[in-house]
Parts: C-alpha cells; sequence; structure tokens
C-alpha cells in the first residue's frame, strides 16, 4: 500500500493508477485545471445544450438524476437558471425503511423550487433481496442499489425520449477511477464501468430464482438501445471550476437543504452533507475502509488538501480519528432490515477485511496495520 505523494489517497482504490511520480490521478487532475480554459468549455457546454434542445422530443430537454441532496439542488438551479434548459428530475427512492425523513424533506425543498420530478420506487422486498445477496456474495450492501441508481434513469431517458442526462461527479477525473473515462471529462457514456456496477452485468442477481422482471430497474440499457435512442450522458462537474463538497453544501445549505447532526464518529466523516437520505452509507463507507484502507474521511480531506485548505499533517489527524467509524445504530438498522443478526454481519464482513492492512482485535474491532500518510 502506497500514499501518493500529494494527499492521502492510497493506491488501493479499484480500477486507479498512480502515475509514474507518485500522484494519484485525481492530484493530476487538479493540476491540469490551472491550464483550463473555462471559456472553451462554457463553448462546449453550450453545444450540449444545444444538443439537448436540439433533439427534444417530450418537452423536457434533459433529465438530472437527483437524491435531493447538495449537489443535485445545485446542479438543479444551475441547469434551469443558468443553462435555461427544461430538466424532469428523476430520484431513485430508497424504501420506506430505508428513506430518513430528512431525506424526503431535501427532495420536497428541492421541488418546490419549481421542478417537475419523478421519483422511482422499486419493490422494497426485491429490493431487500438483492441487498442482502449483495452483501453475502460481495461484502457491498450497496451493490445492487447502486446498479439500481444508475440504470434507471437512462431506461427512463429512453422511455420518455429525453435526450440528455445530467449526472454530478465524474468518478474519472475527481476521485480517478480511470475506467469510467470517455471521449472527453464531460461524457458519461462509460459510467457503467464504473467498479461497483461492474458493465451493468446482473447475471448475479438472477440466482436464488429472482426473475429478469423483477428487476428491470436494475438492468441498465444494452449499448444498441443507447445509441438507438441517441442517449447523451453528460458530467456537468466537469464544467465548474468551483466543484467541491464545501461549494456545493453551502449553496444547498443556503437553500433550505436540511444537513446531517450526528458526530463525526457516528457518519464516518467531518461534514455532514452527503448521504443524507438514508444511514446506511457510512457502514458502506466503514467497509470500504476495511478493504482497501481508505473511506470517507480520506476522499474529504484529500479535497480538503488539494483546495489548499489542510495540511497533508493536519489530514492524518482526522483520518487516524474518523475513518471507518460508523455508529452500532446504523449497523443495526441495517442488520434489521436484511434479517441478519449483527455477529453474522461481522463474520461477513471480517471475510472481506484486508488482512494485510488490518488485525481482528474483536468483534467488529480491528487494529490499523499500516500507518496513515506512509503505508505499509
Ligand atoms: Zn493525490
Amino acid at each position: 500500500m502506497i500514499y501518493c505523494k500529494k494527499c492521502l489517497q492510497p493506491n488501493t482504490r479499484p480500477n486507479s493508477r498512480f502515475s509514474a511520480d507518485g500522484i494519484c490521478p485525481a492530484c493530476n487532475y487538479v493540476e491540469t485545471l490551472k491550464e483550463v480554459d473555462w471559456e472553451e468549455r462554457q463553448q462546449e457546454i453550450k453545444q450540449i445544450v444545444e444538443f439537448g434542445k436540439q433533439h427534444n422530443k417530450s418537452g423536457y430537454d434533459c433529465i438530472i438524476g437527483v437524491s435531493g441532496g447538495k449537489d443535485s439542488t445545485r446542479q438543479a438551479n444551475y441547469v434551469k437558471n443558468v443553462l435555461g434548459m427544461n430538466p424532469l428530475l428523476v430520484c431513485l427512492s430508497s424504501p420506506p425503511k430505508q428513506i430518513t425523513q430528512r431525506g424526503a424533506d431535501n427532495i420536497s425543498n428541492m421541488i418546490k423550487m419549481g421542478f417537475d420530478c419523478i421519483t422511482i420506487n422499486p419493490a422494497p422486498i426485491t429490493w431487500k433481496d438483492l441487498m442482502k445477496q449483495s452483501f453475502f456474495e460481495y461484502v457491498n450492501g450497496f451493490k445492487s442499489t447502486e446498479l439500481a441508481l444508475f440504470s434507471s434513469v437512462p431506461r427512463l431517458a429512453i422511455a420518455y425520449q429525453i435526450p440528455l442526462i445530467w449526472w454530478g461527479e465524474n468518478s474519472a477525473l475527481q476521485l480517478g477511477e480511470t475506467s469510467v473515462m470517455g471521449k472527453t471529462g464531460s461524457d458519461g457514456n462509460n459510467l457503467k464501468k464504473m467498479n461497483t456496477l461492474g458493465g451493468g452485468d446482473i447475471t448475479w442477481m438472477l440466482k436464488n430464482e429472482i426473475s429478469k422482471n423483477k428487476i428491470l430497474q436494475y438492468c441498465y440499457p444494452s449499448d444498441k438501445e443507447m445509441d438507438n435512442a441517441n442517449l447523451r450522458i453528460t458530467f456537468l462537474g466537469y464544467f465548474w471550476k468551483d466543484w467541491s463538497l464545501i461549494d456545493n453544501g453551502n449553496f444547498s445549505a443556503l437553500r433550505g437543504l436540511d444537513v446531517r447532526n450526528d458526530k463525526p464518529e457516528e457518519m464516518g466523516e467531518y461534514v455532514g452533507v452527503t448521504a443524507l437520505d438514508e444511514d446506511w452509507t457510512p457502514m458502506n463507507q466503514m467497509i470500504k475502509y476495511l478493504k482497501y484502507g481508505f473511506g470517507r474521511t480520506t476522499d474529504y480531506v484529500n479535497e480538503d488538501i488539494r483546495l489548499g485548505r489542510m495540511t497533508r499533517d493536519e489530514a492524518i489527524t482526522i483520518i487516524e480519528k474518523y475513518d471507518g467509524t460508523c455508529s452500532p445504530n446504523y449497523i443495526k438498522s441495517f442488520c434489521d432490515f436484511i434479517e441478519i443478526s449483527v455477529e453474522k454481519f461481522w463474520e461477513i464482513v471480517d471475510a472481506g477485511v484486508n488482512k494485510n492492512y488490518f488485525e481482528r482485535i474483536g468483534e467488529g474491532k480491528y487494529k490499523r496495520l499500516y500507518k496513515v500518510g506512509v503505508g505499509l
């Protein structure tokens, strides 16, 4: 395990490769931003807006995939008020036992600003069964739900004949997951190659007698369907000089976004503006940390380091304190939902823990074997 020389990204992120000088892809990307001709990017976005307007058949010239969180609130306002488009918001909703009141309030707050929104609600029992299967097979309870999130939106775009989808962050550039990279930095048509989506493969879901008819919202459209629909997926984050957790969080909080008030050690990070619509993301980030040696706190401090808001040393202290932490209440509530005991939960998680990085010292307790910022 090796750390980026500039930030605190270890080289364990799936589908990510450091450059020969030991720098992570995201730091290299931030470096290139200094040279960006933002005026040229404005021309590029104008062409995309034009594409949406030209191919508008239904009245809506684009879709924005939203959760009601900080990024969606800012994006929706930008697309409508700055780009002058007529977006349809599409929200994949978690089932009632998962969605928080805060999440429901945030969606209400957003649509009150004057948007049409379609909410997709996949069947809760199938959702639960797939979540359980994802957790047991991949030690990642979110594998199926992320497939639903990224598949249901293009499915709806094709059905409604809407030519353009806006997503927010390009994980190829902003996080360094290079397999997602398309023809340009704004091209999202390779999104299904994201590590957790596995190219849109759903064969693993069809075991346990779940028929394809029950998982339609989890099926990413085929390349042929995408081509026939002439569907274009675009990352809005690519066009913003100030796309960041704090900038998006501030913009949206000033417009009524309700943020988290947990303690950092309960949610595994120190900002509290992400994953507002449900409470199991901290648990999933804790598992990611035990698999790869970094969780959400690492992602956040890295952004702060790159923006010059924090030194590498300050960031190490914060990672040591909060990364990989999670409230036992969230773990318990996830276990109750997928109907397993907390003992079983830790048995499954333990099988996924990277034993080179962590030593088990008790149920749910692990000792770090590497030094943050130094590696193994
Ligand atoms: Zn870096």
